[in-house]
């Protein structure tokens, strides 16, 4: 590895602001230059599905740090200029614009972007994705203006975006293709629980049911049809149906990919001067059997910490405990460790009075848990999984009275 020549980092979003600023909090003192593809200074992600689009939050809350930061932290901010090509021969990148910036070490923080759906009339006006603070701009203009809102796809950030349009009184229909509500994410407890809450908030929830054609008038959608032969009315029509990992320049640079930029545990890629972090980097985990990429704030503020670790002479493997936080129907819902692989479940809590924790177990070892309204079960089982024990037992959780404080030792 070398330790000369600037950080360039690809990216201005979360990964990338932490990665200067954790550099800059350890001494790091190498020229640290960003270069973002969007206009803005790097913002939050997670309002923008939630009370950015009720007006709860408004824009200056966004922004991840305050003006002035990269001046007073000596980095440079490159926006609105996307890196379009890396020359590993020559260590630079190209920018749209032309211009070239040499790198003493690349880390490539470019996030995903929304697949995109592939049905007649999805390129009608009213048609929206919601990735970025210009998605979530138009978006909410859209939802200002009232009508049938479609939500297509039953995952974290439709329901996200449900939620918030039925706040603004809309009405909502949310159509999931699967027989559950986010399937591939959280367990069948949850997915029953978060449906009964949203039909309770007056959103239609139809599962198993695939959208096949917008149907608009000048230009604007107007009509969705179903398989089904079901025809809803949809001014607005907002399609979450998850991200793909933005590889396109690892590739072109001959770097392995699949579902992300391929990095080992240190999260190099195998280039050791390229490193790739957040959204877009596929990484071996303690934590799971297979080596996974991961769509969180935390997975991008702890990789950026761990890769700045690593340029700063404290190299360590990549093992933090993954979590992930959601907030509909005005329920706080968070998950620790990944339950993907789990053989059984113990649910501790009341799920009819709203609080609950869903206990996830492998071969009798606690892998993670989802918790309802139960924080303190959400924080413990962090400290559980990081400290690397099994964990209580399933029968443990089980039990009438069962209190997970007492599974903590002095050092978990
Ligand atoms: C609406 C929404 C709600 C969310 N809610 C939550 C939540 O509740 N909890 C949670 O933990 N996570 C949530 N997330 C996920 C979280 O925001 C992401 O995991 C996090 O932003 C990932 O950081 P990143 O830096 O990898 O990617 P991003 O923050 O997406 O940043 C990547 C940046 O790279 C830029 N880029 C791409 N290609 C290039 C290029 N060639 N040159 C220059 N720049 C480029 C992109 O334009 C983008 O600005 C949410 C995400 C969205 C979109």
């Amino acid at each position: 590895m070398r330790d000369t020549g600037p950080v360039v980092v690809v990216g201005a979003g979360h990964a990338a602001l932490e990665t200067a600023a954790a550099l800059r909090a350890a001494g790091h003192s190498r020229p640290v230059i960003l270069v973002g593809a969007e206009s803005e200074p790097p913002y939050a992600r997670p309002p923008l599905s939630k009370g950015y689009l009720t007006g709860r939050v408004g824009t200056e809350e966004l922004w991840l740090r305050p003006e002035g930061f990269f001046a007073r932290q000596d980095v440079t901010a490159v926006l609105g200029d996307p890196v379009v090509e890396i020359d590993r021969d020559s260590d630079r990148v190209r920018l749209a614009s032309g211009g070239r910036i040499a790198y003493g070490t690349l880390v490539l923080a470019t996030g995903a972007r929304p697949r995109r759906l592939s049905v007649p009339g999805a390129d009608l006006d009213g048609v929206f994705a919601l990735r970025s603070l210009r998605d979530a701009r138009e978006l909410r203009r859209a939802l200002g203006a009232g009508g049938d809102v479609l939500v297509v796809g039953g995952g974290f950030i439709g329901l996200e975006v449900a939620s918030a349009a039925r706040g603004l009184g809309l009405r909502v229909t949310v159509v999931e293709a699967g027989p559950r509500l986010m399937g591939r994410a959280v367990t069948g407890t949850l997915s029953a629980h978060l449906a009964e809450l949203h039909r309770a908030e007056g959103t239609r929830v139809l599962l198993d049911r695939e959208l096949v054609a917008l149907r608009g008038e000048r230009g604007r959608v107007r009509v969705a049809e179903l398989n089904d032969g079901t025809r809803l009315a949809a001014d607005v029509v907002v399609v979450g149906i998850g991200v793909l990992p933005n590889t396109g320049l690892a590739a072109q640079a001959g770097l392995t990919t699949g579902n992300g930029v391929v990095v080992d545990r240190w999260l190099r890629t195998g280039d050791r001067n390229v490193y790739a972090i957040g959204d877009c980097a596929r990484f071996p985990t303690p934590h799971a059997a297979r080596p996974v990429r991961l769509e969180s704030v935390q997975n991008a503020t702890e990789q950026a910490a761990c890769v700045a670790a690593a340029l700063t002479g404290t190299r360590r493997p990549y093992t933090a405990v993954p979590w992930f936080w959601t907030e509909q129907c005005g329920v706080r819902v968070q998950m620790a460790g990944l339950t993907g692989q789990h053989d059984r479940e113990v649910v501790a809590g009341s799920p009819a009075e709203g609080r609950f924790t869903v206990f996830c177990f492998r071969a009798g070892r606690l892998v993670g848990a989802e918790s309802v309204n139960r924080s303190a079960d959400h924080l413990i089982t962090r400290r559980l999984l990081a400290a690397g024990g099994a964990g209580p037992a399933p029968d443990d959780v089980a039990r009438p009275g069962f209190d997970l404080r007492r599974h903590l030792s002095p050092s978990a």
